[in-house]
């Protein structure tokens, strides 16, 4: 089976010229080393990271009027989409990751790469510090200009006991390989001569922890693998192996139509995968994980041979460190505003999963897209000025629209005027601040943008225009800029585009969520599935790479070696 992924990733691809390309002169030593100046005029623009965020805006960024300096210890970009793919061999490692250098080489923008990790910003002095990721550790000072900061996040364990000495985390490209040689060790654990049958069978037991699209890609993954490849191999612990995935919500795939989620369920049972939702991790132990059930407080032990947890992203803690210095301590997300900049900061951006645009703002917004509809300042609106304004929310705000839809709310006026009789709809008038309250409740989940690579890379591509206008707009003071009366910023905010998203579900079958609502399941949409991940690859190279394993994986299966 082809490997699976989620969503329609976006990422445009920027041309350029050749990049002058230098090497940091760092002195080596215990002192912390205090990098020159830019030494020019040019504005420095310190990127901290090489994910999905970093690296979009690297990419579109055209203009060679600044001095750019990228910070990250990963010295390569990963398509994360395909991690699940690499934990079982239907993708190969090298075939998801590109050289940063490689994608940067190619600019006309001076770039400077650096392998490090940023330990604290400093706001206030305009000062990032560092340490090399080389086993000396060594660190330095970089003085920014202007300061990008897309560090993504961390797993976020719930501080469940146990999880971080025992469970693996399917995040980074390293977690996918050590669960390709743990899933193949218990397979050769559980296959000599001297175990009991129990011990072969808690040998085989894999545990997922999290119904989210990677936790549901993994146990698809996992299931194909399993049941394609090593049923083959091992036949005499074949009837042995059991993969179980827990849910602590009521369904898996949550943020999907109910129409995805319920054939996924349905699928999962078929195929024999243990689905336990409504139980929560409790505690786990090097051989056992401990579950309660959320509605009763039972609880019960699952021995285990391998399990991964995928619960969720937190904040990692030197973004934390940052939050403090800026008066962010009580929020639990960075916050920015709508055109990316850091609240709190003047020269500091920040995107991707390791920042969240404010909800505050989001409300204002919508508050305020009412009160222009309401015309005549009489607290209420038609149903056609009140169906104008929703459509206007959904339009600005496609995350209001996810949300409305997945909670079936799209006829939200059907709602909220059936309580008024057989009066025609078009006369009812509808309360506003009813409905803004009753907005206003929805949980966060609608306010928030997913934590997605379709956000992150779509984020990165706007800053990098914003940066590549920058000059010109302060020249031209008088241009077209729109937003310009508002004082804050002279670029139109940032607007997420929705193209919709992808549960492939194993054996040849993938769900599809377009929007429009549009919903596909089947083997149509695993090639579409195929057309859409090979095309958004970030490279030729990583395109024809990704495209031959999959063509090996259908002719000769995944290979079971241990390496
Ligand atoms: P990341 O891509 O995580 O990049 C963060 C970067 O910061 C990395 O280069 C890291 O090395 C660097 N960094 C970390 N710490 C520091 C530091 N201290 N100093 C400097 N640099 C630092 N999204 C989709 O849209 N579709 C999918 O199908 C999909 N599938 C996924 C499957 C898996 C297994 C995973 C884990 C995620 C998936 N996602 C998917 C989510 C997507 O990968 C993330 O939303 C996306 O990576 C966020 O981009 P980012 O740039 O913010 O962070």
């Amino acid at each position: 089976n082809p490997s699976l992924s989620r969503f329609l990733v976006v990422f445009a691809v920027s041309g350029g010229g050749l990049v002058a390309y230098s090497e940091a002169n760092i002195q080596t030593g215990g002192k912390i080393d205090e990098l020159p100046e830019a030494g020019n005029e040019k504005k420095r623009v310190v990127v901290l990271g090489t994910g999905w965020a970093g690296t979009s805006f690297l990419k579109n960024l055209k203009n060679p009027s600044y001095d750019i300096q990228v910070i990250s210890p990963r010295n390569y970009f990963a398509f994360t989409p395909l991690l699940p793919s690499v934990t079982v061999g239907t993708v190969e490692a090298r075939s998801v990751v590109e050289p940063i250098r490689n994608i940067v080489k190619k600019k006309n923008v001076n770039v400077d790469y650096w392998e490090a990790e940023c330990y604290r910003i400093d706001a206030k002095n305009k000062k990032i510090y560092c340490r090399s990721s080389q086993d000396d550790k060594d660190e330095f000072v970089v003085d920014y200009d202007y300061l990008v900061v897309a560090m993504g996040a961390r797993v976020n364990t719930f501080n469940t006991p146990g999880v971080e000495e025992n469970c693996h985390y399917l995040k980074e490209v390293e977690d996918a390989q050590k669960i390709r040689r743990t899933v193949i060790d218990c397979f050769e654990k559980a296959s000599l001569p001297n175990l009991s049958e129990d011990e072969k069978k808690r040998v085989l037991q894999f545990v997922v922890v999290g119904g989210g699209p990677t936790g549901v890609e993994f146990a698809a993954e996992l299931h194909d693998f399993v049941s394609e490849d090593l049923v083959k191999l091992y036949p005499s612990v074949k009837d042995l192996v059991k993969i179980t995935l827990l849910e602590a919500t009521d369904h898996i795939l949550n943020m999907f139509d109910k129409r995805i989620t319920t054939f996924a369920e349905e699928k999962f049972h078929r195929d024999g995968i243990d689905l336990k939702t409504g139980e929560m991790v409790v505690k786990v132990s090097e051989k056992e994980i401990s579950t309660k059930v959320i509605k009763t407080g039972e609880v019960s032990t699952i021995p285990y041979g391998m399990a991964v947890w995928s619960t969720g992203i937190a904040t990692r803690p030197v973004i934390m460190d940052f939050m403090k210095q800026i008066g962010q301590a009580n929020r639990r997300v960075l916050a920015t505003d709508e055109w990316l900049r850091v609240e709190g900061t003047n020269s500091i951006y920040a995107l991707g999963d390791c920042a969240t645009i404010n909800q505050r703002k989001v409300m204002e917004d919508i508050s305020a897209i009412f009160q222009k509809a309401d015309k005549d300042n009489s607290g209420t609106l038609t149903v056609k000025e009140f169906q104008e304004a929703l459509d206007d929310i959904c339009d600005r705000y496609p995350q209001v629209q996810l949300y409305l839809k997945n909670k079936q709310m799209s006829s939200l006026v059907d709602l909220l005027t059936e309580s008024k009789g057989d009066v025609a709809k078009e006369s009812i008038e509808l309360n506003v601040e009813e409905f803004k309250s009753a907005l206003s409740q929805v949980d966060s989940q609608m306010k928030n943008l997913p934590a997605t690579a379709q956000v992150a890379a779509q984020q990165g591509s706007y800053l990098a225009d914003c940066f590549n206008r920058m000059e010109e707009c302060t020249k031209n003071p008088e241009g077209p800029l729109r937003f310009r009366e508002s004082g804050r910023h002279r670029f139109r905010p940032f607007r997420y585009k929705h193209l919709g998203q992808f549960a492939p579900l194993g054996g040849e079958q993938t769900a599809a969520q377009l929007p429009g609502d549009w919903v596909s399941i089947g083997q149509s949409s695993q090639w579409l599935w195929y057309s859409v991940y090979a095309s958004k690859q970030v490279s030729w190279r990583t395109r024809s790479l990704v495209v031959s394993d999959w063509v090996r994986r259908f002719i000769f299966g995944r290979d079971s070696s241990q390496i």
